[in-house]
């Protein structure tokens, strides 16, 4: 450390929360809530189709490209390479059925899940029109140097 850094303001650590515990105790309550009333499980049961996806969903998400920033699987562009297209369709659809019924069983997390998923379209929403206005900027600046060169003439 040199004698200067010492007198310059510290920079405050950047936070990065961690969602994932808390998306994998909504996708494992989601699964079970699905598998009692889909496939006749009870308690901590799941049927041995759902335990495998359940299963395969948890180590793909360590593996997430996006580390511990990532979107939620159910909104992420990326789910049918990480957990295989016909098992993103099954996990999709667990996620879309059970997720009704979240509301029901555990609200609460059914909530935070909702503005999770909201955050990621809004997050989209923000980065498409930062590229519209670039784009419109840059058709404008374009026009301008049009008319200029008009004008020079
Ligand atoms: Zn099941």
């Amino acid at each position: 450390m040199s004698i200067l850094s010492r007198f310059l303001p510290k920079k405050k650590p950047v936070e990065i929360k961690n969602n994932m515990p808390k998306e994998k105790a909504n996708i494992k309550k989601t699964f079970g809530v699905y598998c009692h009333s889909h496939h006749g499980t009870s308690g901590e049961k799941l049927c041995p189709k759902c335990t495998a996806l359940l299963a395969t969903v948890m180590t793909r998400m360590n593996r997430c490209r996006y580390g511990i920033t990532k979107p939620i699987c159910d909104k992420c562009e990326f789910a049918g390479q990480c957990f295989g297209e016909r098992q993103a369709r099954e996990f999709l659809t667990i996620m879309n059925t059970g997720s009704r019924k979240m509301y029901l069983k555990h609200p609460v997390m059914a909530v935070k899940h909702k503005l999770a998923s909201m955050g990621v379209d809004y997050a989209r929403y923000e980065q498409q029109k930062k590229l519209d206005d670039k784009i419109k900027a840059k058709e404008k600046a374009s026009k301008e140097r049009a008319k200029g060169r008009k004008k020079d003439k």
